[in-house]
């Protein structure tokens, strides 16, 4: 599998003209090799020539931590007196290289290498990489199956939970364990957000008590074998407000609209327009401040996104997250969102769990 995506990695270098690809932080490098540098000040990185062997150079210490996979790349440690950006730069080789550089790399790492390599062109390493990574093979699906099973399971069973009198700060705790017992090996993020704080779509859980009429906005996900979940969903701690069911229920018809739109061949910022045109439609298009969707995979956020401006067709195996919103400040904010994985077959949702506003306690 990995020296499969090898070859095709070099097929696309090949077609833009690219010599080398440096890969450090970030997921093209457990893409590429199953390995994931640590974010260190120690620099970890995969040199790929086009058409040569690729080295990974990797701090000595960390060595333990590599599967050896001498049919994609051989490896190389440093010791802690070596110089790792020499050694890299002494792979690169001298000339007019054009390289291509993961679009995570570290500034200090990047900065030096320049200073290393004068002669070479700099390019991102994502215009290689992404629209490789974005077509999902058949396990890769099964992964984030997977991941978005565990979290439908933990949106459910919240709605049997107490919300009046907790803090935002413990409910998005309560997330976090719930992730972790439910096989994540990282929560990546748990967004709790009530009442006015909801308007707010990344808002920080803070210490605010949840009130009786409160709208809550959950918007959860982590890692799980390696691949990542995301789900949003909505609680109203006793009947809410006859506005708010009337404004969720412009949302749900907006996301499933998206939903379907969102076949193969379709441009991405259709899927966007749909659901912006159903929210606009009701008289909230200035409510609704962000992109439809992103990708999502091996990264939270990854192509392709779901956003006026990407005319690229949706391909099968493109998995993303359809998630519009309505914000309005000062009063409440809501947001729905599933991961759905394009077919040949049409759009499937990897998330099951109900999608209606839950009243809860
Ligand atoms: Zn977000
Ligand atoms: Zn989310
Ligand atoms: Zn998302």
């Amino acid at each position: 599998m990995f020296r499969e995506r090898l070859d095709r990695v070099r097929a696309r270098m090949a077609d833009a003209g690219v010599d080398l690809l440096l890969l450090s932080v970030g997921a093209d490098l457990p893409w590429l090799t199953g390995y994931e540098a640590m974010p260190l000040e120690r620099l970890t990185m995969l040199v790929v020539p086009r058409d040569a062997t690729a080295t990974l150079v990797v701090a000595r210490l960390e060595a333990p931590r590599v599967e050896e996979r001498p049919d994609v790349f051989s490896l190389r440690p440093w010791e802690e007196t070596e110089d790792p950006v020499s050694i890299v730069a002494s792979l690169v080789g001298t000339g007019a290289r054009r390289v291509a550089v993961g679009d995570q790399t570290w500034a200090r790492f990047v900065v030096d290498l320049q200073h290393a390599l004068p002669d070479a062109q700099w390019s991102r390493a994502t215009p290689i990489t992404g629209p490789l990574r974005m077509v999902k093979d058949a396990a890769e699906v099964d992964a984030l199956r997977a991941a978005a099973h565990a979290v439908d399971g933990i949106a459910t069973a919240m709605r049997d939970v107490r919300f009046e009198g907790r803090t935002e700060a413990e409910l998005s705790r309560e997330l976090v364990d719930r992730m972790l017992a439910a096989g994540h090996e990282r929560a990546n993020f748990a967004i709790v957000a009530t009442a006015a704080n909801a308007a707010s779509p990344h808002h920080e859980a803070s210490s605010r008590v949840v009130e009786r009429g409160d709208v809550v906005l959950c918007d959860f996900g982590g890692t799980m074998r390696g691949y990542c979940s995301d789900i949003t969903r909505m609680f109203a701690v006793g009947e809410p407000d006859p506005e708010v069911r009337e404004t969720y229920g412009v949302l749900v018809d907006a996301q499933e609209r998206a939903f379907r739109a969102a076949t193969v061949g379709t441009p991405c910022e259709q899927v966007d327009k749909v659901a912006r045109d159903a929210i606009a439609d009701a008289g909230l298009g200035d409510r609704f401040i962000h992109r439809t969707g992103h990708g999502i995979g091996l990264d939270a956020h990854e192509d392709p996104y779901l956003v006026t401006g990407n005319a690229s067709p949706i391909e099968a195996g493109n998995a993303f997250s359809i998630e519009p919103g309505i914000y309005l400040p000062g009063r409440f904010g809501l947001r729905l969102e599933d991961i759905v994985v394009a077919t040949a077959a049409g759009p499937e949702r990897l998330n099951d769990a109900p999608r209606d506003l839950a009243v809860v306690e």
